[in-house]
């Protein structure tokens, strides 16, 4: 019994350790290597176990470069995106930070190392309700999981330092420049086509709004009325 027990701890332990050195190749290979510089998500994204954020019949998959499918047919994103999103939100520690489409939660723990709060918004209620059980679970204290329609921001709970979008949009929604903080940064992939997206940050200063390009990416379409409509 006691060395059933023993043989369970160890390969418990083996396992963890197995992630843990995924995880670590995935930041230098996938991740240092391709423009990652940012020490601070460097490190969040070492610490939050992706592992944990997909079904368990993904787990071996869960630092291979690849988004991955989470039910109700969504992806959770490569952990390449999320890293250069988390990036190009040039946050230091001290934001309060919108997320729209919430997922599997993973973009919101990490999130959650490097901001004061996290507010995400998701549609689909099974996902929303999945990502605070797995959040909550796994300590991240500081995220707040809304069931809603992500178009309109999240009035209630503004101003965001930094708005991250991760469901590809039609157009910047006026709502969330209106729902960002003097200085802060809206990180959104919007397209022509559904499924590939042009990757924008806007600024904001003042009443200005300075808009910077970074290249195409593909996401899951956002619905509603800045993006599409559901099939
Ligand atoms: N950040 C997520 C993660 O780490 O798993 C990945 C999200 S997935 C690429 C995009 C998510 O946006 C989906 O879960 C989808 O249901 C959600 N979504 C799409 N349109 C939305 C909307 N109008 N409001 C809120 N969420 C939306």
């Amino acid at each position: 019994m006691q060395r059933k027990t023993a043989d369970k701890q160890k390969s418990v332990r083996a396992e963890s350790s197995q992630f843990t050195e995924q995880r670590l190749r995935m930041v230098r290979g996938q991740l240092s290597a391709r423009g990652i510089h940012d020490p601070q998500v460097l490190a969040a994204m070492n610490r939050v176990p992706r592992e944990a954020f997909v079904d368990p019949m993904f787990a071996d998959e869960a630092y291979d470069d690849n988004p991955l499918p989470i039910p109700n047919g969504q992806t959770v994103s490569q952990p390449f995106t999320v890293a250069f999103m988390a990036q190009a939100l040039q946050l230091t520690g001290t934001e309060r930070v919108l997320e729209i489409g919430t997922g599997s939660g993973y973009g919101a723990a990490v999130l959650s190392c490097l901001s004061a709060e996290v507010h995400t918004i998701e549609r689909i209620a099974a996902l929303a309700q999945q990502a605070k059980d797995r959040l909550s679970r796994l300590g991240f204290s500081n995220v707040h999981v809304h069931v809603a329609n992500g178009n309109q921001g999240l009035p209630d709970h503004a101003p965001f330092d930094a708005i991250v979008v991760t469901a590809g949009a039609t157009e910047l929604p006026a709502p969330y420049v209106e729902q960002l903080a003097d200085g802060g940064r809206i990180v959104i992939p919007i397209g022509e086509l559904p499924t590939s997206q042009t990757m924008y940050r806007f600024t904001r200063s003042g009443s200005k709004t300075k808009t910077e390009s970074f290249g195409r990416f593909a996401f899951v379409p956002l619905i509603g009325e800045h993006g599409w409509p559901e099939v």
